[in-house]
Protein backbone atom coordinates (compact mmCIF):
# COMPACT_ATOMS: atom_id res chain seq x y z
CA UNK A 1 0.00 0.00 0.00
CA UNK A 2 1.52 3.49 -1.02
CA UNK A 3 1.21 6.65 0.95
CA UNK A 4 2.77 9.76 1.18
CA UNK A 5 3.93 9.77 4.98
CA UNK A 6 3.76 6.71 7.51
CA UNK A 7 3.86 7.30 11.01
CA UNK A 8 5.25 4.69 13.38
CA UNK A 9 3.30 5.23 16.43
CA UNK A 10 0.00 6.37 17.25
CA UNK A 11 0.64 7.56 20.88
CA UNK A 12 -0.36 11.57 21.22
CA UNK A 13 2.62 12.60 19.24
CA UNK A 14 2.05 10.53 16.07
CA UNK A 15 -1.25 11.30 16.40
CA UNK A 16 -0.91 15.11 16.90
CA UNK A 17 1.49 14.63 13.39
CA UNK A 18 -1.82 12.91 11.12
CA UNK A 19 -3.81 15.90 12.51
CA UNK A 20 -1.55 18.36 11.40
CA UNK A 21 -1.07 17.37 8.21
CA UNK A 22 -4.44 16.71 7.50
CA UNK A 23 -6.49 18.14 4.59
CA UNK A 24 -3.10 19.18 2.55
CA UNK A 25 -3.65 16.22 -0.04
CA UNK A 26 -1.12 14.15 1.36
CA UNK A 27 -1.99 10.26 2.41
CA UNK A 28 -1.15 9.58 6.04
CA UNK A 29 -0.61 6.31 7.34
CA UNK A 30 -0.66 5.70 11.28
CA UNK A 31 0.25 2.30 12.63
CA UNK A 32 0.04 1.69 16.69
CA UNK A 33 0.33 -1.21 18.28
CA UNK A 34 -2.26 -0.79 20.45
CA UNK A 35 -5.50 -1.78 19.54
CA UNK A 36 -8.08 0.33 18.06
CA UNK A 37 -10.70 0.26 21.27
CA UNK A 38 -7.14 1.55 23.06
CA UNK A 39 -6.90 4.59 21.41
CA UNK A 40 -11.01 5.29 21.32
CA UNK A 41 -11.04 5.28 25.13
CA UNK A 42 -7.54 4.99 26.77
CA UNK A 43 -6.51 3.72 30.31
CA UNK A 44 -5.81 6.61 33.00
CA UNK A 45 -2.03 5.90 32.97
CA UNK A 46 -1.30 8.14 36.11
CA UNK A 47 0.14 10.72 34.05
CA UNK A 48 -0.92 14.42 34.64
CA UNK A 49 1.04 16.61 31.94
CA UNK A 50 2.19 20.08 32.77
CA UNK A 51 1.50 21.75 29.61
CA UNK A 52 2.84 25.73 28.50
CA UNK A 53 0.27 28.20 27.33
CA UNK A 54 2.92 27.71 23.88
CA UNK A 55 1.88 23.62 24.05
CA UNK A 56 -2.25 25.11 24.97
CA UNK A 57 -1.94 26.98 21.92
CA UNK A 58 -0.74 24.53 19.56
CA UNK A 59 -3.33 21.95 21.15
CA UNK A 60 -6.38 24.68 20.36
CA UNK A 61 -5.05 24.89 17.13
CA UNK A 62 -5.23 20.83 16.10
CA UNK A 63 -8.08 20.86 17.91
CA UNK A 64 -7.78 19.42 20.80
CA UNK A 65 -8.06 21.93 23.25
CA UNK A 66 -11.84 22.30 23.57
CA UNK A 67 -12.41 18.40 23.43
CA UNK A 68 -11.27 18.49 27.45
CA UNK A 69 -13.81 19.19 29.57
CA UNK A 70 -13.14 22.16 31.49
CA UNK A 71 -12.74 21.04 34.76
CA UNK A 72 -10.19 18.50 33.41
CA UNK A 73 -7.74 21.60 32.53
CA UNK A 74 -6.10 22.12 35.66
CA UNK A 75 -4.76 25.95 35.93
CA UNK A 76 -0.77 26.03 37.10
CA UNK A 77 -0.59 28.75 39.01
CA UNK A 78 3.11 28.81 40.73
CA UNK A 79 5.86 26.66 41.11
CA UNK A 80 7.50 25.95 44.41
CA UNK A 81 11.19 24.12 44.78
CA UNK A 82 11.87 22.85 47.78
CA UNK A 83 15.07 20.96 49.38
CA UNK A 84 15.95 18.79 51.78
CA UNK A 85 13.79 19.28 54.92
CA UNK A 86 14.25 22.49 55.17
CA UNK A 87 10.57 24.55 54.43
CA UNK A 88 12.24 27.26 52.16
CA UNK A 89 11.14 27.05 48.52
CA UNK A 90 12.27 29.54 45.55
CA UNK A 91 9.03 30.10 43.88
CA UNK A 92 8.14 30.46 40.27
CA UNK A 93 5.20 32.93 40.32
CA UNK A 94 3.00 33.37 37.60
CA UNK A 95 3.03 36.94 38.39
CA UNK A 96 6.87 36.90 36.90
CA UNK A 97 5.24 36.35 33.29
CA UNK A 98 2.16 37.83 31.14
CA UNK A 99 -0.34 35.10 32.26
CA UNK A 100 -2.48 34.32 34.95
CA UNK A 101 -1.37 31.01 35.08
CA UNK A 102 2.00 29.13 34.02
CA UNK A 103 0.62 26.61 32.44
CA UNK A 104 -1.93 23.87 32.58
CA UNK A 105 -2.21 20.30 33.73
CA UNK A 106 -4.16 17.74 32.00
CA UNK A 107 -4.16 13.78 32.65
CA UNK A 108 -2.43 12.14 29.61
CA UNK A 109 -5.32 9.90 28.72
CA UNK A 110 -7.50 12.86 27.92
CA UNK A 111 -4.60 14.21 25.16
CA UNK A 112 -4.46 10.79 23.98
CA UNK A 113 -8.47 10.51 23.50
CA UNK A 114 -8.62 14.26 22.65
CA UNK A 115 -5.93 13.38 19.93
CA UNK A 116 -7.51 10.67 18.53
CA UNK A 117 -11.21 12.17 18.21
CA UNK A 118 -9.36 14.80 16.35
CA UNK A 119 -7.80 12.39 13.76
CA UNK A 120 -11.10 11.05 13.50
CA UNK A 121 -12.79 13.92 12.81
CA UNK A 122 -9.90 14.75 9.92
CA UNK A 123 -10.55 11.48 8.46
CA UNK A 124 -14.52 12.32 8.28
CA UNK A 125 -13.93 15.17 6.52
CA UNK A 126 -10.76 14.60 3.97
CA UNK A 127 -10.61 11.03 3.96
CA UNK A 128 -6.85 10.88 3.96
CA UNK A 129 -5.90 9.20 7.20
CA UNK A 130 -5.63 5.35 7.25
CA UNK A 131 -5.43 3.82 10.63
CA UNK A 132 -3.26 0.27 11.16
CA UNK A 133 -4.22 -0.50 14.72
CA UNK A 134 -2.80 -3.72 17.10
CA UNK A 135 -0.12 -3.62 14.37
CA UNK A 136 3.49 -3.47 14.99
CA UNK A 137 6.11 -2.01 12.82
CA UNK A 138 8.49 -4.88 12.51
CA UNK A 139 10.88 -3.59 9.73
CA UNK A 140 11.62 -0.11 8.50
CA UNK A 141 14.24 1.20 5.75
CA UNK A 142 14.30 4.19 3.43
CA UNK A 143 16.15 4.48 0.29
CA UNK A 144 16.44 7.80 -1.72
CA UNK A 145 13.09 7.39 -3.85
CA UNK A 146 10.72 5.64 -0.52
CA UNK A 147 10.62 4.45 2.63
CA UNK A 148 9.15 1.20 3.29
CA UNK A 149 7.69 -0.18 6.71
CA UNK A 150 6.67 -4.28 7.17
CA UNK A 151 3.90 -4.68 9.56
CA UNK A 152 3.37 -7.59 12.08
CA UNK A 153 0.88 -9.15 10.01
CA UNK A 154 3.14 -9.01 6.83
CA UNK A 155 1.51 -5.89 5.06
CA UNK A 156 4.12 -3.78 3.26
CA UNK A 157 3.63 0.33 3.56
CA UNK A 158 5.22 2.16 1.07
CA UNK A 159 5.75 6.45 1.61
CA UNK A 160 7.85 8.98 0.77
CA UNK A 161 8.36 10.39 4.15
CA UNK A 162 8.70 7.97 6.87
CA UNK A 163 8.48 9.09 10.65
CA UNK A 164 9.45 7.85 14.09
CA UNK A 165 6.56 8.55 16.80
CA UNK A 166 7.01 4.85 18.52
CA UNK A 167 8.47 6.57 22.05
CA UNK A 168 11.88 7.57 23.32
CA UNK A 169 12.87 3.23 22.53
CA UNK A 170 11.76 3.98 19.39
CA UNK A 171 11.98 0.55 16.99
CA UNK A 172 12.09 2.31 14.24
CA UNK A 173 15.16 4.86 14.97
CA UNK A 174 17.09 2.02 16.23
CA UNK A 175 15.79 0.22 12.52
CA UNK A 176 16.81 3.28 10.62
CA UNK A 177 20.76 2.76 12.26
CA UNK A 178 20.45 6.02 14.78
CA UNK A 179 22.36 5.75 17.68
CA UNK A 180 21.16 7.69 20.48
CA UNK A 181 22.77 8.65 24.41
CA UNK A 182 20.89 6.99 26.87
CA UNK A 183 21.21 7.83 30.74
CA UNK A 184 19.26 5.23 33.10
CA UNK A 185 19.02 7.03 36.29
CA UNK A 186 18.33 3.93 38.12
CA UNK A 187 15.23 4.92 39.85
CA UNK A 188 11.41 5.14 38.66
CA UNK A 189 8.62 7.31 39.04
CA UNK A 190 5.55 6.23 41.44
CA UNK A 191 2.86 8.02 40.01
CA UNK A 192 -0.96 8.36 40.79
CA UNK A 193 -4.19 10.82 41.73
CA UNK A 194 -4.70 11.24 45.81
CA UNK A 195 -6.96 13.94 47.43
CA UNK A 196 -5.10 15.94 50.28
CA UNK A 197 -6.46 17.95 53.86
CA UNK A 198 -4.77 21.15 53.15
CA UNK A 199 -5.31 23.21 49.79
CA UNK A 200 -2.48 23.39 46.94
CA UNK A 201 -3.36 26.88 45.90
CA UNK A 202 -2.62 25.93 42.44
CA UNK A 203 1.36 25.62 43.46
CA UNK A 204 3.12 22.61 41.68
CA UNK A 205 5.99 20.99 44.23
CA UNK A 206 9.20 19.96 43.19
CA UNK A 207 10.69 18.87 46.70
CA UNK A 208 14.43 17.61 46.33
CA UNK A 209 14.54 15.61 49.02
CA UNK A 210 17.37 13.64 51.00
CA UNK A 211 16.38 10.18 49.57
CA UNK A 212 13.70 10.84 47.55
CA UNK A 213 12.34 13.16 44.84
CA UNK A 214 8.36 14.49 45.51
CA UNK A 215 6.40 16.22 42.92
CA UNK A 216 2.98 17.37 43.74
CA UNK A 217 0.78 18.58 40.38
CA UNK A 218 -2.13 20.44 41.82
CA UNK A 219 -5.32 19.16 39.96
CA UNK A 220 -8.82 21.05 40.22
CA UNK A 221 -10.73 20.05 43.46
CA UNK A 222 -12.88 16.68 43.16
CA UNK A 223 -15.89 17.89 41.16
CA UNK A 224 -17.87 15.11 43.18
CA UNK A 225 -16.73 15.64 47.17
CA UNK A 226 -14.66 19.00 46.48
CA UNK A 227 -11.95 17.41 48.30
CA UNK A 228 -8.31 18.88 47.05
CA UNK A 229 -6.67 17.05 44.77
CA UNK A 230 -3.08 16.36 43.23
CA UNK A 231 -1.01 14.29 40.86
CA UNK A 232 1.84 12.77 43.12
CA UNK A 233 5.51 11.59 41.70
CA UNK A 234 7.50 9.76 44.05
CA UNK A 235 10.91 9.03 42.71
CA UNK A 236 12.87 6.55 44.47
CA UNK A 237 15.62 3.65 43.30
CA UNK A 238 13.50 1.50 41.74
CA UNK A 239 13.65 -1.87 44.00
CA UNK A 240 11.79 0.72 46.64
CA UNK A 241 9.05 1.42 44.66
CA UNK A 242 7.60 -2.31 44.06
CA UNK A 243 6.39 -2.52 47.90
CA UNK A 244 4.52 0.84 47.57
CA UNK A 245 2.98 -0.17 45.29
CA UNK A 246 1.68 -3.32 47.00
CA UNK A 247 0.42 -1.63 49.84
CA UNK A 248 -3.05 -1.34 50.58
CA UNK A 249 -4.95 2.38 49.55
CA UNK A 250 -4.97 2.85 53.35
CA UNK A 251 -1.67 2.10 54.35
CA UNK A 252 -0.24 3.61 51.18
CA UNK A 253 -1.99 6.88 52.35
CA UNK A 254 -0.09 6.80 55.46
CA UNK A 255 2.86 6.00 53.80
CA UNK A 256 2.74 9.22 51.16
CA UNK A 257 1.63 11.87 54.05
CA UNK A 258 4.53 10.50 56.00
CA UNK A 259 6.51 11.38 52.70
CA UNK A 260 5.18 14.60 52.42
CA UNK A 261 5.83 15.39 56.42
CA UNK A 262 2.59 16.04 57.21
CA UNK A 263 2.71 19.20 54.81
CA UNK A 264 -0.60 18.09 53.19
CA UNK A 265 -2.46 16.37 55.76
CA UNK A 266 -4.03 13.63 55.37
CA UNK A 267 -3.66 12.10 52.16
CA UNK A 268 -5.80 9.30 50.09
CA UNK A 269 -5.02 7.27 47.18
CA UNK A 270 -8.03 8.05 44.58
CA UNK A 271 -6.64 6.78 41.37
CA UNK A 272 -4.56 3.23 40.14
CA UNK A 273 -0.96 3.61 40.72
CA UNK A 274 1.44 3.34 38.27
CA UNK A 275 5.33 3.03 38.15
CA UNK A 276 8.00 4.51 35.06
CA UNK A 277 11.43 3.94 34.97
CA UNK A 278 13.87 7.27 35.12
CA UNK A 279 15.42 7.09 31.37
CA UNK A 280 16.34 9.87 29.27
CA UNK A 281 16.85 9.61 25.50
CA UNK A 282 18.73 12.23 23.16
CA UNK A 283 19.32 10.61 19.56
CA UNK A 284 22.69 11.46 17.72
CA UNK A 285 20.58 11.98 14.77
CA UNK A 286 16.71 13.84 14.52
CA UNK A 287 16.82 12.80 10.85
CA UNK A 288 17.92 10.28 7.74
CA UNK A 289 17.24 10.25 4.55
CA UNK A 290 13.22 9.94 3.94
CA UNK A 291 12.99 9.46 8.10
CA UNK A 292 12.21 11.96 10.62
CA UNK A 293 11.72 11.37 14.42
CA UNK A 294 9.37 13.57 16.62
CA UNK A 295 7.75 13.64 19.84
CA UNK A 296 9.83 11.19 22.77
CA UNK A 297 11.26 9.36 19.85
CA UNK A 298 13.35 12.63 18.81
CA UNK A 299 13.78 13.70 22.87
CA UNK A 300 13.12 11.67 25.99
CA UNK A 301 13.34 14.33 28.30
CA UNK A 302 13.48 13.32 32.08
CA UNK A 303 9.76 13.93 33.51
CA UNK A 304 11.36 16.51 36.32
CA UNK A 305 11.51 20.10 34.07
CA UNK A 306 8.01 18.54 32.49
CA UNK A 307 8.54 19.26 29.25
CA UNK A 308 8.37 15.91 27.25
CA UNK A 309 4.99 16.69 25.62
CA UNK A 310 5.90 20.18 25.47
CA UNK A 311 8.81 19.65 23.00
CA UNK A 312 6.81 16.88 21.06
CA UNK A 313 4.29 19.67 20.06
CA UNK A 314 6.98 21.92 19.13
CA UNK A 315 8.43 18.76 16.77
CA UNK A 316 4.81 17.81 15.40
CA UNK A 317 4.48 22.08 14.67
CA UNK A 318 8.03 22.53 13.34
CA UNK A 319 7.74 19.18 11.04
CA UNK A 320 4.53 19.56 9.71
CA UNK A 321 4.88 23.32 8.92
CA UNK A 322 8.13 21.87 6.43
CA UNK A 323 6.69 19.35 5.18
CA UNK A 324 3.69 21.09 4.61
CA UNK A 325 5.04 24.21 2.78
CA UNK A 326 7.13 21.73 0.70
CA UNK A 327 3.51 20.22 -0.21
CA UNK A 328 2.13 23.48 -0.94
CA UNK A 329 5.11 24.20 -3.41
CA UNK A 330 5.29 20.95 -5.00
CA UNK A 331 8.70 19.69 -3.83
CA UNK A 332 9.73 16.38 -2.90
CA UNK A 333 8.12 16.62 1.40
CA UNK A 334 11.06 14.66 2.10
CA UNK A 335 13.98 16.77 0.63
CA UNK A 336 17.11 16.07 2.90
CA UNK A 337 17.27 20.37 3.12
CA UNK A 338 13.95 20.46 4.76
CA UNK A 339 14.81 17.72 7.08
CA UNK A 340 18.12 19.07 8.30
CA UNK A 341 16.58 22.41 8.93
CA UNK A 342 13.82 20.58 10.74
CA UNK A 343 16.95 18.41 12.85
CA UNK A 344 18.68 21.93 13.74
CA UNK A 345 15.40 23.80 14.71
CA UNK A 346 14.35 21.17 17.00
CA UNK A 347 17.96 20.45 17.94
CA UNK A 348 18.05 24.31 19.31
CA UNK A 349 14.95 24.43 20.93
CA UNK A 350 15.28 21.30 23.02
CA UNK A 351 19.18 20.89 23.97
CA UNK A 352 19.68 23.38 25.96
CA UNK A 353 17.11 22.16 28.63
CA UNK A 354 17.43 18.43 28.02
CA UNK A 355 21.31 19.16 29.28
CA UNK A 356 20.03 21.14 31.87
CA UNK A 357 17.85 19.02 33.15
CA UNK A 358 20.33 16.06 33.36
CA UNK A 359 22.74 18.59 35.38
CA UNK A 360 19.49 19.44 38.23
CA UNK A 361 18.95 15.88 38.64
CA UNK A 362 22.23 14.70 38.82
CA UNK A 363 22.98 18.14 41.48
CA UNK A 364 19.69 17.65 43.61
CA UNK A 365 19.70 13.10 43.96
CA UNK A 366 23.69 13.82 45.56
CA UNK A 367 23.02 13.67 49.09
CA UNK A 368 26.44 13.64 50.32
CA UNK A 369 27.32 17.13 53.27
CA UNK A 370 28.66 19.07 50.19
CA UNK A 371 26.34 18.38 47.57
CA UNK A 372 23.59 19.52 50.54
CA UNK A 373 25.02 22.81 51.00
CA UNK A 374 25.01 23.28 47.22
CA UNK A 375 21.45 22.32 46.82
CA UNK A 376 20.71 24.72 49.30
CA UNK A 377 22.86 27.54 48.22
CA UNK A 378 21.49 26.99 45.10
CA UNK A 379 18.17 27.80 45.85
CA UNK A 380 18.57 30.52 47.80
CA UNK A 381 20.61 32.42 45.08
CA UNK A 382 18.28 31.23 42.72
CA UNK A 383 14.92 32.77 44.88
CA UNK A 384 16.71 36.72 44.86
CA UNK A 385 17.97 36.71 41.35
CA UNK A 386 14.74 37.90 39.29
CA UNK A 387 16.19 37.22 36.29
CA UNK A 388 16.68 33.69 36.49
CA UNK A 389 12.88 33.23 37.81
CA UNK A 390 11.74 34.46 34.91
CA UNK A 391 13.85 32.90 32.82
CA UNK A 392 12.56 29.40 34.51
CA UNK A 393 8.68 31.15 33.93
CA UNK A 394 9.38 32.01 30.23
CA UNK A 395 10.52 28.07 30.20
CA UNK A 396 7.32 26.46 32.00
CA UNK A 397 4.93 28.83 29.97
CA UNK A 398 6.81 28.17 26.96
CA UNK A 399 7.37 31.85 25.80
CA UNK A 400 11.25 32.09 25.39
C1 LIG B 1 5.58 10.09 34.85
C2 LIG B 1 5.63 10.97 33.65
C3 LIG B 1 5.27 12.29 33.75
C4 LIG B 1 5.33 13.14 32.65
N1 LIG B 1 5.00 14.45 32.80
C5 LIG B 1 5.09 15.29 31.74
C6 LIG B 1 4.76 16.66 31.88
O1 LIG B 1 4.40 17.13 32.97
N2 LIG B 1 4.85 17.48 30.79
C7 LIG B 1 5.22 16.99 29.57
O2 LIG B 1 5.28 17.77 28.61
N3 LIG B 1 5.54 15.69 29.41
C8 LIG B 1 5.49 14.83 30.46
N4 LIG B 1 5.79 13.51 30.30
C9 LIG B 1 6.21 13.04 28.97
C10 LIG B 1 5.03 12.66 28.04
O3 LIG B 1 4.22 11.71 28.67
C11 LIG B 1 5.62 12.13 26.76
O4 LIG B 1 6.49 13.10 26.21
C12 LIG B 1 4.56 11.81 25.71
O5 LIG B 1 3.64 10.87 26.19
C13 LIG B 1 5.26 11.22 24.49
O6 LIG B 1 4.34 10.98 23.47
P1 LIG B 1 4.80 10.14 22.19
O7 LIG B 1 3.60 9.99 21.36
O8 LIG B 1 6.04 10.71 21.62
O9 LIG B 1 5.26 8.72 22.78
P2 LIG B 1 4.44 7.62 23.55
O10 LIG B 1 3.40 8.22 24.43
O11 LIG B 1 5.46 6.73 24.16
O12 LIG B 1 3.66 6.84 22.39
C14 LIG B 1 4.34 6.00 21.49
C15 LIG B 1 3.29 5.13 20.79
O13 LIG B 1 3.94 4.29 19.84
C16 LIG B 1 3.42 2.98 19.94
N5 LIG B 1 4.48 2.06 19.48
C17 LIG B 1 5.69 1.81 20.05
N6 LIG B 1 6.40 0.94 19.32
C18 LIG B 1 5.63 0.64 18.25
C19 LIG B 1 5.81 -0.23 17.13
N7 LIG B 1 6.96 -0.92 16.93
N8 LIG B 1 4.81 -0.34 16.23
C20 LIG B 1 3.64 0.36 16.39
N9 LIG B 1 3.42 1.19 17.44
C21 LIG B 1 4.40 1.33 18.35
C22 LIG B 1 3.07 2.83 21.42
O14 LIG B 1 2.11 1.82 21.64
C23 LIG B 1 2.55 4.22 21.77
O15 LIG B 1 1.16 4.35 21.56
C24 LIG B 1 5.76 12.63 31.39
C25 LIG B 1 6.12 11.29 31.27
C26 LIG B 1 6.06 10.47 32.38
C27 LIG B 1 6.47 9.03 32.25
Amino acid sequence: MDFDLIICGGGPAGLCLARALSGHGLRLAVVEQQPLAALENPAFDGREIALTQHSAQLMRSLDLWERIEPHALSPLRDARVLNGPSPFAMVIGHALGPHSELGWLVSNNLIRRAAFEAVQDSQRTNGDITLFTGETVAQARTSSSAGQVTLSSGVKLTGKLLIAADSRFSATRRAMGIAADLHDFGRSMLVCCMTHDAPHHHAAWEWFDYGQTLALLPMNDDPATGAHRSSVVLTLPSHEIEPLLALSPPAFGAEMARRFAQRLGAMTLASTRHAYPLVAVYPRRLVAQRFACVGDAAVGMHPVTAHGFNFGLLSIDNLAGIVRAAQAGGRDIAAADGLARYEQRHRRATRPLYLATQAITRLYTHDTPPARALRDLALHVGERFTPFKRMVAASLTGSH
